[in-house]
């Protein structure tokens, strides 16, 4: 039996994603912004994070592979789904669930950052800092989380949990 603990409410969540919206807003003010939603886990934090931002942006989607990703040797490069905008020019903020070892968005800003944007930056729910393997610019963090397996608002476990409003440390127990 897995036993769920929560870690963080559904009021904190708000509370949080309302804070980082209105810097993200101030920091940009009226400069054309692309937002960029890293699937599948960010989609629920994304969906609340562009009404707490409050201002129009153009959205976009991507999808990697959590392994094995090198932009420098292009057959490694696991990107399952690719940005519809050219983003050249462009001010873009990536939008992630949690940031572990790093890998995963050392990746996504590489490969972005080869095709010359006016600036990017991240923004990430959660943030498993102690656990970095490469160094990550998390520009905007929601929370810092120590330890354990998250799951809940988007973050799933085999496809399990996502539509919980709360984030919890899964134990997959005995
Ligand atoms: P990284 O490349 O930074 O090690 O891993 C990032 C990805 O691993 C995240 O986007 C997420 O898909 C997955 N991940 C890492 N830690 C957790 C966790 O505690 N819970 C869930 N659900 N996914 C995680
Ligand atoms: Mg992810």
């Amino acid at each position: 039996m897995s036993i769920l603990t929560e870690l963080i409410t559904r009021e904190q969540i708000a509370e949080r994603i309302r804070a980082l919206g209105e810097r993200i807003r101030n920091d940009y003010k009226d400069e054309p912004l692309v937002t960029v939603c890293v699937l599948k886990g960010a989609v629920i934090f994304f969906a609340d994070l562009l009404r707490a931002i409050g201002r129009s942006t153009t959205i976009d989607f991507m999808r990697i592979a959590s392994y094995g990703c090198n932009v420098t040797r292009e057959s490694n490069v696991r990107l399952l789904l690719d940005l519809e905008t050219d983003i050249a020019g462009k001010h873009v903020l990536i939008v992630e669930d949690i940031i572990d070892t790093g890998h995963s968005m050392r990746c996504v800003l590489d490969l972005l950052g080869t095709r010359n944007p006016a600036s990017l930056a991240v923004c990430a729910l959660l943030d498993k800092r102690e656990r970095r393997e490469v160094p990550v610019d998390v520009a905007y963090a929601g929370f810092v989380v120590e330890q354990g397996f998250v799951v809940g608002y988007g973050l799933d476990f085999a496809e399990g949990y996502r539509h919980l409003e709360a984030i919890h440390i899964l134990d997959p127990g005995a």
